[in-house]
């Protein structure tokens, strides 16, 4: 009797784990997802940046998929498409500042950002403290700086970390303007972030999200920008209360519309009644592009900055599940959304998060797959891994390839909150992030994470089909889930999901 139930429930297990292989995610071929890796991280693609020619051809690469594999439209949207419109700007090629008898160069001592008007003369300089004004605070009481040119400290009183530093940078700006100062000028004092490197990286061009709202480009107020004092004595005198004859030219900042967009589409679930809840599956598709905007080494032979790891092994893995769960729905409905403009603030899923094409509060977890890239081919990286009463189906999906899960790597870097899955997470979403597999930031991570050898002949074509089907098959695991997936007791997520959903 023992021995013919033993053997019935071999039977019965090998049944089902056929049953399992038969699932279309364990059909795709290694063929497949390595052609879409070595398209979507090609030269040609050019690193993928935000509103580039490459972005948007990754953006209808995708959407040509989406179509091939009969994954329906969202609400609203063509082409798979959810327009985000940013604005380029850059700084003037030259400028020039003088400050009673000294002059400071664009470049070399100067950097203006943004503003009009391109010439001011016969003006005079105010010194303001950091130009800040809030409740208990007013460095501009008892100053008039009316057609004048204000010069600030970094920062705010309460502190001139850089954090602080750049987050106060818009407000300063719109401050002095209200006062009706023509020009504000910080003066550079980080120590933690040498000129160069801030002139690079502020000097270069940066990308806005426009307001959906407004159709035309703002123009910033008055002229902004930093300048770098050389000596001791210098900087004494300049944040004194003496007011120095001032004239300000420049060339004119330069602006431009460059549409990017989220790739969107939804598969409807196989259940009448769970088919009205919804998974929603991310990756984002966009790079850092090329050259100096890659912030990384490049020399004229390579300066590419392909993401193959991140994030095309994550955008493949989001079209595999878009094939494989097509073909044969889940339970759950399934929303497939790549997103653009990670690596610019994670403003592709937060646009998506402010402006939903399906409701939020039928959206029952996300499902992200990001990566810096792996360094063991045994396990996929599962950040969040514990939070949201799933780990069943994750561990499952996981090993469904031979692979194993390990929960939350490097976690002093605190991954959780840096990718788009924190979007969902902020405004109450269940959610996880998937990676290719590594424990720590260790030096087969540094190789490739934002370099130009990110590339598809560095990547194990193996490891990139067990990652995509496991993926996949976790997805599906989640969308048949008997129980919504929630945030376990505690977690700084669960009041914000409790609003979402009305517990
Ligand atoms: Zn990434």
């Amino acid at each position: 009797m023992k021995k013919v139930l033993a053997i019935i429930a071999l039977f019965s297990f090998f049944q089902n784990a056929s049953a399992q292989m038969d699932l279309p995610e364990f059909q795709i071929e290694k063929s497949e997802v390595e052609g879409h890796l070595r398209f979507l991280s090609s030269d040609a693609l050019q690193g993928r940046r935000t509103g580039e020619p490459g972005n948007n051809l990754a953006a209808q690469y995708l959407s040509e998929y989406f179509k091939a594999y009969g994954v329906d439209q969202a609400p609203n949207t063509e082409n798979y498409f959810q327009t985000l419109n940013f604005v380029a700007t850059h700084p003037p090629q030259s400028a020039r500042l003088t400050i009673g008898k000294t002059a400071y160069e664009q470049g070399d001592n100067l950097l203006i950002l943004t503003g009009d008007p391109t010439s001011i003369n016969k003006t005079k300089t105010v010194f303001a403290g950091h130009g800040w004004v809030d409740d208990s605070h007013d460095d501009y009481e008892n100053l008039d700086v009316r057609g004048k040119i204000v010069l600030v400290l970094p920062g705010t009183p309460k502190g001139d970390d850089n954090q602080t530093v750049f987050r106060s940078m818009d407000k300063k700006r719109e401050l002095a303007a209200e006062k009706g100062a023509v020009a504000i000028i910080e003066l550079y004092r980080l120590a933690s972030f040498p000129w160069d490197f801030f002139k690079s990286y502020f000097g270069k061009e940066t990308l806005k999200l426009m307001d959906p709202k407004k159709s035309a480009v703002q123009k910033p107020s008055i002229v902004y920008g930093w300048l770098k004092e050389g000596t001791k004595a210098e900087m004494a005198r300049l944040q004194s209360p003496k007011s120095f004859k001032a004239t300000l030219s420049n060339t004119g900042f330069r602006e431009n519309n460059l549409p990017s967009q989220n790739v969107i589409g939804v598969i409807e679930g196989s259940d009448p009644e769970l088919s009205n809840e919804y998974i929603v599956l991310t990756a984002h598709y966009d790079h850092v592009g090329t050259g100096k905007n890659g912030n990384g080494a490049f020399s004229a032979k390579d300066s590419i900055f392909n993401g193959a790891r991140d994030n095309a092994m994550g955008t493949v893995a989001l079209l595999s599940a878009a094939k494989s769960l097509a073909a044969h729905p889940p339970r759950r409905s399934v929303v497939l959304l790549a997103v653009t403009a990670e690596e610019i603030g994670l403003l592709g899923s937060r646009y998506y998060a402010e402006h939903p094409l399906i409701p939020l509060d039928k959206t029952v977890f996300n499902l992200n797959t990001d990566g810096a890239g792996y360094s063991d081919k045994g396990i996929i990286s599962v950040i969040g891994f514990g939070r949201t009463g799933t780990d069943a189906q994750i561990k499952k999906g996981v090993e469904s390839v031979g692979l194993e899960v390990f929960a939350d790597p490097a976690p002093e870097q605190n991954l959780f909150d840096r990718s788009d899955n924190v979007n969902f997470a902020a405004k109450g979403v269940p959610c996880l992030s998937f990676s290719p597999g590594f424990k720590s930031f260790d030096a087969e991570i540094a190789k490739h994470y934002h370099q130009v050898s990110d590339e598809a002949d560095t990547v194990d074509f193996d490891y990139l089909l067990k990652f995509c089907q496991s993926f996949a098959h976790t997805a599906r695991l989640l969308a048949d889930m008997d129980k919504r997936p929630f945030w376990i007791s505690g977690d700084k997520y669960e009041k914000a999901g409790k609003n979402l959903y009305n517990h």
